[in-house]
């Protein structure tokens, strides 16, 4: 069994319910688990891993992401659009995608999100082109090694019928409900410590109907897995609501059972207050993607107001088209950054940033397990140095968000490194960006 000692770090942020920060402490790891933590543990027969120099964190959590879309990043007729001439431009490259493209996209994706510290990610996968399957996202994440919770997207209302996709990106909605069982029933773990859970994801209520919606729902429920989908997301999103369906996104999501503790919204940059209010009543979460907020020109998500509720928010890098970076960290300073934009200097500090960004997400994944450095819980560990130039001169190295690497020095996901020394161990990573940017090339050419 896997038997780790993780040594001297200068301070282990634990992100546990008391919020221990310890200096000078060490970390035991034993199979996947972390087993104890504190100052002079005895070696023993562990593997010695010194942190000197350095913060220790929770593995980061990223609960909103397309992997696929890290083949078109900085599409050049997409670069400047609001969300909806932004999708019109993807969607005809997306079509063309395969399972050879579905696969390198989510590799490049994982390792990106792995060096930014993140142990657990969510995906969202909702087109299926050309035989892709979710399958192919679920082979990336077993082989680089992260936590993974994909989620079987779709999208059934096109052109045709008033949306947003082209037609040949459509699934019949039986056939969505179909591939819907046949991943949970193949690939679901709901087990303490599980390396894979499924959620069921319909893109977004402007490319499905209310039934599929529904019928999505009730699966869900049947199954033990949680649903999650675009809500809320800008303006246009909101006039779509009340055009189509009469009345706003909340209302909508509970009028088809899409609230409750199972349930996570991406966005949300447009809840009103009684949505907030909604929200925390019926513990439904949120994947604030500030980044991509900023990027699409959204706006900013009432994340103060939420947090103030009591509302469930974790952090999402979003697509790599809509960022079009995919680093976690990078995403925990700008949600800090954006609610003192909207709020003033001191509506978050780094610490709540980084809580938001490690046990927030555990909490809306529903991961009681995961988020947090404490005996009993899994071995997700990041490990920053702050022994280098970005947190030079700082008087609080702890306050990663404000002065730190953005990238980790180590990464230990159920007790197995991924990240070593700055690098990704478990694929061969240059070889994978040398195939992805053979497969951008050849998606560009085709245009
Ligand atoms: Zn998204």
């Amino acid at each position: 069994m896997t038997h780790i000692l993780i040594r001297g770090a200068q301070t282990i942020l634990t992100m546990d319910d008391d919020g221990h920060e310890l200096q000078g402490a060490d970390l035991r790891i034993r199979g996947g688990q972390i087993v104890e933590i504190g100052a002079g543990l005895e070696p023993g027969d562990a593997q010695i891993i010194s942190a000197a120099g350095c913060v220790v964190t929770p593995g980061l959590v990223n609960t909103h992401h397309h992997l696929f879309q890290t083949l078109t990043r900085a599409v050049p007729g997409a670069q400047d659009a609001l969300l909806f001439g932004w999708l019109r431009a993807l969607y005809p490259i997306w079509a063309r995608f395969g399972p050879e493209e579905i696969h390198t996209s989510a590799l490049t994706g994982l390792a990106e999100l792995a060096l930014s510290g993140c142990s657990l990610t969510s995906d969202h996968l909702y087109l299926y082109p050309n035989g892709a399957r979710l399958d192919d996202t679920i082979a990336a994440a077993a082989e680089i090694g992260l936590r993974f919770h994909p989620t079987r997207g779709a999208m059934s209302i096109g052109q045709s019928a008033g949306g947003l996709p082209p037609d040949a990106l459509l699934e019949r909605e039986t056939d969505i409900l179909a591939d819907s069982i046949r991943v949970i029933d193949a690939f679901h773990d709901p087990a303490p410590g599980s390396m894979l859970r499924i959620g069921l994801a319909p893109c977004s209520p402007f490319t499905v109907s209310r039934d599929l919606m529904r019928e999505a729902a009730g699966l869900a429920r049947d199954k033990g897995v949680m649903l999650h989908t675009h809500l809320a997301e800008n303006a246009e999103d909101i006039a779509y609501s009340l055009e189509r369906f009469g009345c706003r996104p909340g209302q909508y999501a509970e009028d088809l059972g899409w609230t409750g503790p199972d349930v996570w919204h991406a966005h949300c940059v447009q809840l009103n207050s009684s949505e907030i209010d909604l929200f925390a009543r019926s513990r439904t979460g949120v994947a604030h993607c500030p980044c991509s907020n900023c990027r699409l020109g959204s706006g900013i998500a009432p994340v103060r107001a939420m947090r103030d509720a009591g509302v469930n928010i974790g952090l999402g890098v979003d697509g790599s088209a809509s960022n079009d970076m995919g680093n976690l960290m990078a995403e925990a300073r700008m949600a800090m950054l954006l609610q003192r934009v909207a709020s003033g200097a001191d509506a978050m500090n780094a610490r709540e940033a980084l809580w938001i960004a490690t046990r927030g997400g555990a909490q809306v994944l529903g991961r009681d397990d995961c988020g947090q450095l404490a005996p009993g819980k899994r071995a997700d560990v990041a490990v920053w140095d702050v022994s280098g130039v970005a947190s030079a001169g700082s008087w609080d190295k702890a306050a990663l968000v404000l002065a730190g690497p953005s990238q980790v020095r180590d990464l230990f996901v159920e007790g197995r490194a991924v990240v070593q020394g700055g690098q990704v161990v478990t694929i061969d990573l240059p070889c994978v960006l040398d195939h992805q940017n053979r497969l951008a090339r050849k998606l560009a050419e085709g245009l």
